[in-house]
């Protein structure tokens, strides 16, 4: 079976409408409970008030995942997706800050039963040493673009694996991750990643189907 990520838990903005976001979640829920595929949704701790952990451990199944998706994903920053530095969301913390930072999120998240500590995925695919130093978890997600182009195969992980996604191939919209893992020839990957609401906001629930075809490739043995 291949895995599956799914960043940006509950909302991928800072001023996204909470109740459109749960009316989205909710389809998208039904849907990948379908499936025995397992799925991970990288959570923002700092959006993960009860209503959302709630909704969580209403709506996921057995082969659902929380996983620790930043702190606060600079959502609590003006202009949260400009002027990122090569370790994004943890550029300038010291190895105290960000340990504590982990720990407070980590109070949040492990309300959920759902919450698995194993998984870190780093906002905007980017991360440092101070972060790796930090955290407890056994892998760190991130993406081909931000890890080559970045030197993050240069840094001290302290023991944790990266998981690097290939952007536009197994790392993109529903379609197109399917698309790839169809073509003849390509190795099958033990992740594809996705960014949900990207897709609601293209193809609205239109995109639904597609995900059910991923799910459905996606839970072959
Ligand atoms: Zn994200």
């Amino acid at each position: 079976m291949i895995n599956i990520r799914i960043d940006d838990y509950p909302f991928c903005l800072p001023n996204q409408d909470p109740d459109q976001a749960e009316v989205w979640l909710r389809e998208m829920f039904e849907v990948l409970s379908r499936w025995p595929a397992h799925y991970y949704f990288g959570a923002i701790p700092y959006h993960c008030d009860t209503r959302w952990i709630a909704l969580a451990d209403e709506c996921m199944r057995d082969n659902g995942h929380l996983v620790m998706h930043g702190f606060t994903h600079r959502h609590d920053y003006d202009g949260f997706d400009r002027d990122l530095q090569p370790g994004g969301e943890f550029e300038g913390m010291t190895m105290t800050e960000a340990r504590l930072r982990y720990l407070a999120s980590f109070d949040v998240l492990q309300t959920s039963a759902r919450f698995d500590r194993d998984h870190f995925i780093a906002p905007f695919n980017r991360y440092n040493e101070n972060l790796l130093a930090a955290i407890d978890t056994k892998y760190i997600h991130t993406c081909d673009k931000e890890y080559n182009a970045l030197g993050y195969a240069a840094l001290n992980h302290y023991g944790t694996k990266p998981i690097v996604g290939n952007l536009y191939k197994d790392y993109g919209f529903a379609s197109r991750v399917l698309k790839y893992i169809n073509t003849p020839g390509t190795v099958r990957p033990e992740w594809v990643t996705l960014h949900w609401y990207y897709e609601f906001r293209h193809f609205g629930s239109g995109w639904l189907k597609d995900l059910n075809a991923l799910c459905k490739e996606c839970s072959r043995e």
